[in-house]
């Protein structure tokens, strides 16, 4: 089975873009989002693009924040302090990776936790980490969809996570190792340092990727009927691929995720749910 990124996160839209229709009246204005890009990495720029032509789709008031390469931490701290402050700015999301120079972890720290849609602040992977409501990591919450879509539950099997950043691999190992029915999976964090990779992707029922490696992940690292959710997105000459060896695993596994059109629309359609959900929570709609 191919698991549809790009299908379930137009299904998930709509039901997002109806949502807003039926808020609108009370909240007398649409749930806003404001995008702060302060970086000059290409791939920023489309990123942000995407994001806000999603949420322009799903009827959501978006804005662009741009600054310079030579905008200093101080002008970064007073446009969140100001956004921070306004009302009708339900989410912020600050796009990294910022200028070289300027600190984005004390940046993500000074959003108010209310307004973090990307759940990023301190406060919210805490919350995560305790299995409390708040807004979850995009990229992993969209995983979790994914597999909730297709009915591919981790409960009781044996889950391998390779990479473990605070963006994507880490959250995601908490998600899943969550006491809840939807997650209760046994996880397993890999990194760079760890031992032998393959012996510990062979023993998962459910493998996770996010290495940013190409082709990192080959056949015989699979185990037979396994769901492989590649999360990865290089930039090749062969064009985007993800973190396997796709065409050789794909016969192996139950389920598999391809790239592009998997985890990615997903994760945009997660910003849309987190900002929504900020913009109730705001608002006690
Ligand atoms: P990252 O911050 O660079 O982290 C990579 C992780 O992989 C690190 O934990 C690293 O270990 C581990 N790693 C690297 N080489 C390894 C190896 N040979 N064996 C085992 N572990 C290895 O990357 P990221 O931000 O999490 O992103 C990972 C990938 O996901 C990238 O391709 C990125 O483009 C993609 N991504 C996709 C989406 C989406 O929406 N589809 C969203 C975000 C990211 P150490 O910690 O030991 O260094």
């Amino acid at each position: 089975m191919l698991l549809d990124g790009k299908a379930v996160a137009m299904r998930l839209r709509e039901e997002i873009r109806t949502e807003v229709e039926t808020l609108r009246p009370a909240l007398g204005r649409a749930p806003g989002l404001t995008v702060i890009l302060a970086g000059g990495e290409p791939a920023s720029r489309v990123y942000v693009r995407n994001k806000r032509l999603a949420c322009q789709d799903a009827g959501f008031n978006s804005e662009l924040v741009e600054l310079p390469p030579s905008a200093a931490q101080r002008d970064l701290e007073r446009l969140i302090d100001k956004l921070n402050g306004l009302d009708e700015v339900d989410g912020i999301l600050l796009q990294l990776p910022l200028y070289p120079g300027l600190d984005s972890q004390a940046l993500l720290e000074r959003l108010d936790p209310s307004k973090d849609v990307d759940g990023f602040h301190p406060q919210n992977m805490g919350r995560l980490a305790l299995g409390l409501p708040g807004p979850r990591p995009c990229t992993p919450a969209g995983v979790m969809a994914l597999l909730k879509h297709y009915g591919l539950s981790p409960s009781g099997q044996r889950a391998v996570v390779v990479g473990r950043s605070n963006i994507v691999g880490k959250p995601l190992a908490l998600m899943l190792g969550a006491n809840s029915l939807e997650a209760n999976a046994t996880v397993t964090l890999c990194h760079s340092q760890t031992p032998d990779l393959r012996e510990e992707c062979r023993r998962a029922d459910f493998l996770f990727l996010a290495l940013g490696r190409p082709k990192a992940v080959s056949a015989d690292m699979v185990k037979d009927n396994a769901v492989v959710v590649d999360i990865g997105l290089n930039r090749t000459e062969q064009g985007l691929t993800g973190d396997c060896d796709f065409e050789a695993i794909r016969p192996k596994t139950t389920a598999i995720t391809p790239v592009p059109g998997g985890v990615g629309p997903m994760t945009v359609t997660m910003l849309l749910r987190n900002t929504l959900e900020a913009c109730k929570r705001r608002n006690k709609l």
